[in-house]
């Protein structure tokens, strides 16, 4: 195992605040305000295998195998998206198109990635998500979620989660993502087979079990005995909840102990406050509302509140066709009044939160060895200057990737 020293570094990332603060105020020294990010100026990082073994000023770093000069850039943890729909075949740009045009689009919308996917062969569906997963890891994205959901029959579910489990421990059954058209008239039906036969055929693949909890998808009851069924099973809840409407998926996220409530666009503050006392992260999805011009989630309302909040792509070829979590930053900071401390937080800690683990999204002594080198003084370019792509280096387990 040989180590590797990172120096010269402008700014590092670490969201341990104890051992950092916040940017330099002007006109004074070292680090000063408040930040959850644990910012360390002129700092060095220090990479002992596949984990983080010592970080601090460059000057004092301690000797190791390796040198890697930094050249005055920022370094950060490598962004944790917990929350994507890769598996799937096909593509919606003429639906994409429309809506922007405001032109009506009649095709099924979901169903037709439901029937690409259906139709696609084993090695298209996994050349496709190994493409995507590049794309993100390109973007910085060092620890990626993702789910089925576009199979919606025993085979094609399990499938889609096999494919997903060679690629990512972050994996998720979302059976429960629409009723299918095979069984749009017997909903009730759909729900036994995803609670009963689908779940058997899923579990060994999957972490996580998620359900759309939504007007014309699960309703509140439905949704209750998918995640109860799922935990039963050994699977641990996450839900899509509050994207559309008010409705029921976020108290029952807090409820059932779930690891997130994802979108949370819709809140009451009974909502807000519920989260707000339980452990439940509001996991936001920008990419979801810029790509169907929708009303924005309000960030900061959740944040005064105390509610903790993580950023994620959504990354989906329906409704957030991105994979960047950079730009995901962007839109929180610009639309949705995160400050950028808080938006590059919430893309990392708060993913890694979101999936409840405390290896990664972080830069301290003992965890995973994923960072991003950004061709920029300070992270809060990556709002500053939307866009650009400022991602120069990505380490992930201590080894770099790009
Ligand atoms: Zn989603």
């Amino acid at each position: 195992m040989s180590s590797t020293v990172i120096t010269n570094i402008a700014t590092l990332v670490t969201n341990d605040p104890s051992l950092g603060r916040g940017l330099p105020r002007s006109g004074t020294s070292g680090s000063g305000g408040d930040s959850p990010l644990g910012l360390v100026q002129d700092a060095a990082v220090v990479i002992d295998g596949d984990r983080i073994a010592w970080i601090g000023e460059s000057r004092k770093a301690p000797a190791t195998d390796n040198r890697v000069d930094a050249g005055g850039r920022t370094v950060i943890p490598g962004f944790v998206d917990s929350h994507s729909h890769l598996v799937f075949a096909g593509d919606r740009t003429e639906e994409f198109n429309a809506r922007m045009s405001g032109r009506p689009y009649s095709a099924g919308g979901i169903r037709t990635t439901v029937a690409a996917t259906r139709a696609a062969t084993d090695a298209e569906l996994e050349a496709n998500l190994t493409r995507y997963l590049a794309e993100a890891l390109r973007q910085g994205t060092t620890t990626l979620e993702t789910k089925s959901g576009y199979g919606l029959t025993v085979a094609d579910e399990a499938r889609a989660l096999r494919i997903a489990a060679r690629h990512t421990d972050e994996v998720t059954y979302l059976g429960a993502h629409i009723v299918p058209p095979d069984y749009a008239e017997d909903p009730a039906g759909y729900v036994e087979l995803v609670t009963g036969e689908m779940l058997r055929a899923c579990a060994p693949h999957a972490r996580w079990i998620d359900v759309f909890c939504e007007k014309g998808a699960f309703d509140g009851d439905q949704a209750r005995a998918i995640l109860t069924a799922g935990k039963a099973r050994g699977l641990h809840p996450r839900i899509h909840a509050n994207q559309l409407t008010h409705g029921p998926g976020v108290q029952l996220a807090v409820e059932l102990d779930a690891a997130s409530a994802d979108h949370c666009t819709h809140l009451t503050d009974a909502d807000v406050d519920a989260l707000a006392s339980g452990t439940t992260v509001a996991t936001l999805l920008p990419g979801a509302e810029f790509s169907t011009r929708a009303p924005w989630p309000d960030a900061r309302r959740l944040l005064d509140a105390g509610v903790t909040v993580a950023l994620s792509t959504d990354c989906n070829p329906g409704s957030s066709f991105t994979s960047s979590m950079p730009f995901c930053i962007a839109l929180a900071v610009r639309d949705m009044g995160m400050t950028p401390d808080e938006a590059v937080w919430a893309a990392t800690e708060g993913g890694a939160r979101a999936l409840r683990r405390d290896d990664v999204g972080r830069l301290t002594p003992g965890a995973r060895a994923d960072l991003v080198v950004l061709d920029a003084p300070s992270h809060v370019h990556l709002a500053y200057r939307p866009g650009v792509p400022l991602v120069a280096q990505v380490w992930r387990k201590g080894v770099r990737e790009v």
